[in-house]
């Protein structure tokens, strides 16, 4: 297919300073909880992007200086040239992509506590610190401020050294630097402060100095409010923004605009609609000659493509569509538009950075997987047989499980219990705000309908007869959990009902099954602490009936802090006039009222009643799995297929795990994954420390290790899969030492890829070749070992070669890949002319190893 000529003119280039961006689509700086703890799993999922066509990629929040450190959230740094190298990662493989690359050169003031550093954050006055640290800031005097400029005029030129093209002054999202522009907290007596064109003398100075000090081969941006203060959602208060702009507006080499209400910005989908800022950009546009980015969680082509020519924006920016789908730049250039997988709104990719872990998303399943586990959102490894694959259940779990079986190749059948495909998410997105969570289904339903070998089921609720009758050679159950009728007390779930009020009491599942409470006050108990009990609630609200949610935590939807929405969950279900009870756990129900204990005095209080919604947890519907057990006395291996459980039938979560476990299940069918040899992207203190400086290995040197690395992997595969094939319990014994070598050899020479941050095939696809390679070896043994005496010889060469290109550091780990070599050489020969001690050389080479 080619691209609709209307989308022309997204992948227009333009240009941004001194450096040209290739198109219009621009990933903004957006957080990963990676940041400085995980450089490689960064680079990696950033070169993504820039392969899938994101022309400008940036990093995340990126500290000019150890005074600004945002412990627990891992932000990353340019402190040192450590920190340097880390970013050369991430800058060398997007521009392999033709792309650019942005720091965000960051400073937090009044929103950091430097819990890591324990400097102390310095901002323009003493302010308490605003995410709720018992905490101050150091008001800046003068020489603070001459201080600043120079740490952030030094992180530039890190960032240049980096060989970023884009370096920004983020003035923007409460940080110290926005602190200046702003007329309630800027009331500095001195030049700084007061005046307008006081409050902007800060920016100004850091935008001319970060120009001087790079501008000639990097663009500077800045990050910048187009409005003043959080007013209703799509009804600006611009404050003196305006003018400020003015100030300002031909300065940077580009405008990166975003808004005052952060929870607007980046508002789920529940609350807020694409392009919600575009009544925020008036006239930012008609004020600036330099380009403008916004965003606008984009995901449709026409949107994005009516933003540039409506002259709103010039790069359409976005952070999370760019997560949800790596190639939607691609898709839209290829004519692919409907496989684009667009972005729900669920901000659960937002949680990585709250909770300090790496970025996951519910659409994307390889989010912040692509390092670790090799993974890729577009390709995927081909079966490993031609198998026949049943897949039970079409919620998010068996969907994916079945899409990317389907992808990989595999004969797959779906079969689904309900008339409609999705599961809880064709049940939750029928709920008030969620309807774009249905396009977790609506991607994977598209792309199944076009794969001739996955066959969909529809309206059939299998048991363990129809599961046997398919022959299928593995079977994986995806049928989901139900909503318990009980709370867990934390020794036991229990009933809180009587019995005369047990048809009083319902869950979100009967809600979904549209079987609502006719009798208010109707109690919502949320124990579940996520959105279903505010869903519930406001389903209730608008059905006509006096609702009160109550809650054992001390907030309303406690754990949605993680995604931001919590704040905007309980204004909007307060405007709804839903009552809230907080720090209360439920007792009893007795069909007309309720007893609630407070969690912290223990007293207890009778509230009016008549119905009751229990959101407490879940039960796995295991029951199919379980029956097909008891059908082989609970042993797995009598059955004639392989049998898993995945998503919330093996344990309930939320929708991002499902899609995860369903991608997984499906990714590693025939290719087991080895959680010993998973990747850990960390400083590897033996290798590192206190080391003098060396000189940077050659190129070839590093491809060559990389070549060698992934043949021993591939040889792992190769000798057992022969190994497999051979009728001789000697034979296959010779082979599995032959494997035995080279896994030792892989995992010899793993820690010299980890400290060059060196990039390989995953390893399930260098399995997988060393299996096909596998099979074009002779039948006879005599033949086999022929051939392998031909060829491994040249190999000792070769390894010289790469000992001779070697820091000396190194040569350890690389003599013993010349080492295995040569003993595998010294049996190939005796076992040629028949000697009975022909293992000898291998395992010596084992044992000592050992
Ligand atoms: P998950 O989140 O793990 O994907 P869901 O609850 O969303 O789980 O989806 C489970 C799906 O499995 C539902 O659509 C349900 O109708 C279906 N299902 C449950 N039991 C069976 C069965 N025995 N045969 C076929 N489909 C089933
Ligand atoms: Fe979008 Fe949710 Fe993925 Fe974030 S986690 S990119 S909000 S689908």
């Amino acid at each position: 297919m080619t691209r609709d000529p209307r989308y022309d003119v997204l992948f227009q280039p333009m240009k941004i300073g001194p450096v040209v961006a290739p198109n219009r689509f621009y990933q903004v700086p957006h957080c990963t909880g990676m940041g400085w703890l995980r450089p490689r799993t960064l680079a990696e999922m950033r070169a993504v992007k820039a392969e899938g066509g994101w022309g400008v990629v940036n990093t995340e929040y990126c500290s000019i200086h150890p005074s600004s450190d945002d412990t627990p959230h891992p932000c990353a740094s340019l402190w040192n040239d450590s920190d340097i190298r880390a970013h050369r990662l991430m800058t060398d493989k997007v521009h392999a992509h033709g792309s650019l690359a942005g720091a965000e050169l960051w400073y937090g003031g009044i929103r950091t506590t430097n819990l890591t550093t324990r400097e102390v954050p310095i901002d323009l006055a003493s302010f308490p610190n605003s995410v709720g640290h018992p905490f101050q800031t150091r008001a800046m005097d003068k020489s603070d401020i001459r201080m600043f400029r120079n740490w952030h005029r030094k992180a530039a030129l890190r960032a240049r050294e980096a060989e970023f093209d884009i370096v920004y002054v983020y003035a923007t999202h409460g940080y110290m630097i926005s602190n200046f522009l702003n007329p309630g907290l800027n009331t500095r007596g001195d030049e700084y402060g007061g005046s307008l064109e006081n409050r902007v003398r800060f920016v100004r100075e850091l935008i001319e100095e970060t120009k001087e000090a790079v501008g000639d081969r990097c663009a500077v941006a800045v990050r910048f409010s187009a409005d003043e203060e959080i007013g209703e959602d799509g009804n600006p208060i611009f404050g003196d923004r305006r003018e400020m702009f003015e100030l300002l507006s031909d300065l940077p080499d580009l405008w990166d605009i975003n808004i005052a209400d952060y929870s607007l910005e980046m508002g789920v989908s529940r609350y807020v609609k694409e392009a919600a800022l575009e009544p925020y950009m008036n006239w930012v546009k008609s004020v600036t000659s330099k380009p403008v980015v916004t965003v606008g969680r984009f995901t449709s082509p026409d949107a994005m493509a009516s933003q540039i020519k409506r002259g709103i924006t010039d790069f359409v920016g976005a952070a999370r569509p760019s997560i949800a789908d790596p190639f939607l730049p691609r898709k839209i250039q290829k004519g692919e538009v409907d496989s684009i997988r667009e972005c729900i709104g669920c901000n659960i990719c937002y949680a990585g950075d709250s909770l300090a872990a790496p970025i996951r998303c519910t659409q994307n399943p390889t989010m912040g997987e692509e390092w670790r586990k090799g993974w890729h959102p577009e390709k995927i490894p081909p079966k490993h047989a031609e198998e026949k694959v049943l897949v039970v259940g079409a919620g998010p779990a068996g969907l994916e499980a079945a899409r990317a079986l389907g992808q990989r190749g595999y004969e797959v059948m779906l079969a689904e219990a309900g008339r409609e495909l999705g599961g809880r998410i064709t049940r939750e997105s029928a709920l008030p705000g969620m309807g774009e969570y249905a396009r977790v289904r609506n991607y994977r339903e598209q792309s199944m309908f076009e794969m001739a070998n996955v066959q969909v089921f529809r309206e059939s609720p299998l048991g363990v007869e129809d599961v046997m009758a398919v022959e299928a050679d593995h079977v994986v159950i995806a049928t989901g959990a139900k909503w318990n009728r009980t709370r867990f007390d934390w020794s036991c779930y229990r009933s809180v009902a009587t019995e005369d009020s047990d048809a009083k009491l319902f869950t979100p599942d009967d809600i979904m099954d549209g079987n609502l409470p006719t009798e208010g006050p109707v109690l919502v108990y949320d124990e579940d602490g996520y959105y279903m009990g505010g869903v519930v609630a406001e389903t209730l609200k608008k059905s006509g009936l006096e609702v009160v949610l109550v809650t054992p935590a001390d907030t309303v939807s406690a754990w949605a802090e993680e995604t931001s929405e919590r704040w905007r969950i309980r204004t909007h279900l307060m405007k709804l006039g839903i009552g809230i009870e907080l720090s209360h756990g439920l007792e009893w129900f007795d069909g007309s009222s309720a007893k609630l204990i407070c969690e912290y005095s223990g007293s207890s209080r009778e509230v009016p009643a008549a119905s009751l919604v229990m959101v407490t947890q879940r039960t796995p519907n295991d029951g199919l799995y379980r029956d097909l057990l008891v059908a082989v006395d609970g042993n797995k291996d009598r059955l004639p297929f392989s049998l898993e459980k995945i998503g919330d039938c093996d344990a309930p979560a939320i929708i991002a795990a499902a899609t995860y476990a369903g991608h997984r299940y499906a990714r590693e069918l025939g290719n087991p994954y080895d959680v010993e040899q998973m990747r850990h992207d960390r400083v590897d203190v033996g290798e590192t420390s206190d080391a003098p400086t060396k000189a940077e290995p050659s190129k070839e040197y590093l491809d060559t290790l990389r070549n060698y690395y992934e043949e021993e992997v591939e040889g792992e595969a190769y000798f057992e899969a022969i190994g497999c094939r051979r009728a001789s319990p000697d034979e296959r014994r010779k082979m599995t030492r032959l494997a035995e070598i080279e896994i030792f050899t892989a995992e010899a020479v793993r820690p010299l890829i980890d400290k060059y941050g060196i990039s390989t095939r995953s390893r399930e696809e260098l399995l997988l070749s060393g299996r096909d390679q596998a099979d074009e070896t002779p039948e006879q043994w005599q033949d086999l070992m022929n051939e392998m005496l031909a060829t491994f010889p040249e190999y000792i060469d070769e390894f010289l070669k790469l000992e001779a290109m070697a820091p000396p550091e190194d040569l350890p780990r690389l003599k013993l890949l010349t080492e295995h070599e040569v003993a595998a050489i010294e049996f190939l020969e005796r076992e040629s002319t028949g000697r009975a001690d022909s293992e000898a050389p291998l395992l010596t080479f084992l044992g000592r190893c050992s």
